[in-house]
């Protein structure tokens, strides 16, 4: 059974759904760096603070306090987990390399969900999210309207500002110039580890390539 586990795909594939899934069937611990940001920032460690000194200047958190965070949760909580959107660039991901060698462990799996350009945009312009609980869902698939009630928690469902085409488009440039390099580090150095899914198909089918994927050969 695979237990570290770095999940990798463009906006709209998936990923932050199938870490949920992953996470609650095989209890592997879902980790997002956002998440973990906010959580030291709001206990105010020194990590959370130094941080915080990065992103009210309105800077991105440099990558190796990312790690460091990363780091510290593996500590504390051991080393299973599923990564989601992280390693985000090159400089993470040896940063990362380097965290797990010196807890003398690795990464057992590299899952790269892959979607065609225009489907992300299909998905994305599709997408409503709900102002309470953030889940979101194809409005086409699950039939319903901006304004509707949330499946889940019933509170009111929006289409979220950063879905907009412009904001798209710069989610796609990060995309191309940050996670792209990472997946080409990962293909060169852990070649083996490396698994491309098929995020088209529906949700139920990736999941079950996954699942066949984390189960040792
Ligand atoms: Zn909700």
């Amino acid at each position: 059974m695979k237990k570290r586990i770095v999940l990798l795909g463009p906006p709209a594939s998936g990923k932050g759904t199938q870490a949920d899934h992953i996470s609650s069937a095989y209890a592997i611990p879902h980790v997002s760096t956002g998440a973990l940001l906010r959580s030291e920032s709001e206990k105010g460690t020194p990590l959370g603070r130094e941080a915080d000194m990065w992103t009210s200047k309105g800077q991105l958190v440099p990558d190796d306090l990312v790690v460091r965070i990363v780091s510290l949760w593996m500590a504390e909580h051991g080393q299973s987990f599923i990564f989601d959107g992280f390693p985000r660039t090159v400089r993470q991901a040896v940063y990362l390399d380097s965290a797990l060698k010196a807890l003398h462990s690795s990464l057992d799996l590299i899952v790269l969900l892959e979607l065609p350009e225009s489907e992300i945009r299909r998905r994305i312009s599709d997408r409503l999210s709900c102002i309470k609980c953030g889940a979101t869902f194809g409005a086409t698939l699950h039939d319903l309207s901006a304004g509707d009630a949330c499946p889940r928690c019933a509170s009111p469902l929006v289409r979220r500002n950063d879905d907009n085409a412009e904001a798209l488009d710069k989610r796609l440039e990060v995309f191309r110039n940050q996670t792209e390099p990472v997946i080409a580090y990962y293909e060169e150095n852990f070649p083996k580890l490396l698994c491309r899914i098929n995020a088209a198909h529906g949700s139920d089918e990736v999941f079950a390539s996954l699942a066949r994927n984390l189960v040792d050969a």
